[in-house]
């Protein structure tokens, strides 16, 4: 039973990953645009005629309309069907990590908005302060309801994980004379600091330097174009954000927890 169960939630929670990948694309043309994200419903931005319900199911869409408009012809961002999949992967992974819990509730919202916020600001250099700023608050109320992490821990997080960006941001300015971080990057880090806590924060924040420089040294050695080197860079350097909701210590035990649904073993 067990495994029927889990084979189920999987199907359901990688569908559901897919439409809020889908409902995330709307979020992420239209928060910078100040557009309502209900109203009107989806429309195409070249002909602004009307996307009927067939042609708006996640991924099958994009690849039954070939890429493109079925009313203007005009071609779909790739950054749709991309958005989709993604969400749907993460939310899949955060199931296999941390099963039928409130844990994945919680880091399947936070990976949501990580996700927004990473194509937002990848597309307009902007972190919206509408998903950062509510984010900070709703991190830390979740705190007082769940048993994972403490409100002490959560408001430890929102400080260390802002302080650390804004100390940074701040040496950053006095040696390159020119702005290293904005305020947007400190929110953000409270944000995630909220949610996780300061140690996971921490860790978070290194690794993602980590990574970042990382893939900035292999992309100055590689043979790609400048233009094309900037914009991977970013890409990289802003899908860092996802990764976070994978911090808590249980991720490392992903790979026995599937062999176990594999095995129709119950996972604990
Ligand atoms: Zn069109």
């Amino acid at each position: 039973m067990y495994y029927e169960i889990e084979i189920i939630s999987i199907v359901i929670l990688s569908l559901l990953g897919l439409i809020v990948g889908s409902f995330s694309n709307v979020c992420i043309y239209r928060i910078p645009r100040n557009e309502s994200i209900v109203f009107p419903a989806s429309h195409c931005p070249k002909c602004r005629k009307r996307i009927k319900p067939i042609d708006n199911i996640p991924l099958l869409s994009y690849i039954m309309l070939k890429g493109r408009c079925r009313n203007c012809k005009s071609k779909i961002s790739i950054q749709y069907p991309i958005v989709e999949l993604l969400t749907g992967l993460i939310y899949l992974i955060v199931y296999l990590i941390y099963g039928l819990s409130i844990q994945t509730l919680v880091y399947i919202i936070l990976s949501s908005a990580l996700i927004i916020i990473a194509f937002i600001d990848l597309n307009q250099q902007i972190i919206p302060d509408v998903i950062s700023l509510p984010g900070i608050v709703i991190g830390f109320i979740i705190s007082f309801f769940v048993p994972y992490i403490s409100f002490v821990d959560s408001i430890l997080g929102i400080a260390v994980g802002g302080g650390i960006i804004l100390i940074i941001g701040l040496v950053g300015s006095v040696i390159f004379k020119k702005e290293a971080m904005g305020g947007g990057d400190v929110k953000l880090a409270a944000m995630i600091g909220a949610f996780l806590g300061w140690r996971y924060i921490i860790i978070s924040l290194f690794l993602g330097f980590f990574v970042g420089a990382l893939a900035g040294i292999i992309l100055i050695m590689s043979k790609i174009k400048k233009k094309r080197r900037r914009y991977s860079f970013w890409t990289i350097y802003y899908l860092r954000f996802v990764h976070h909701p994978f911090m808590g210590r249980e991720n490392y035990f992903l790979v026995p927890r599937v062999l176990k649904i594999c095995k129709k073993e119950r996972p604990d």
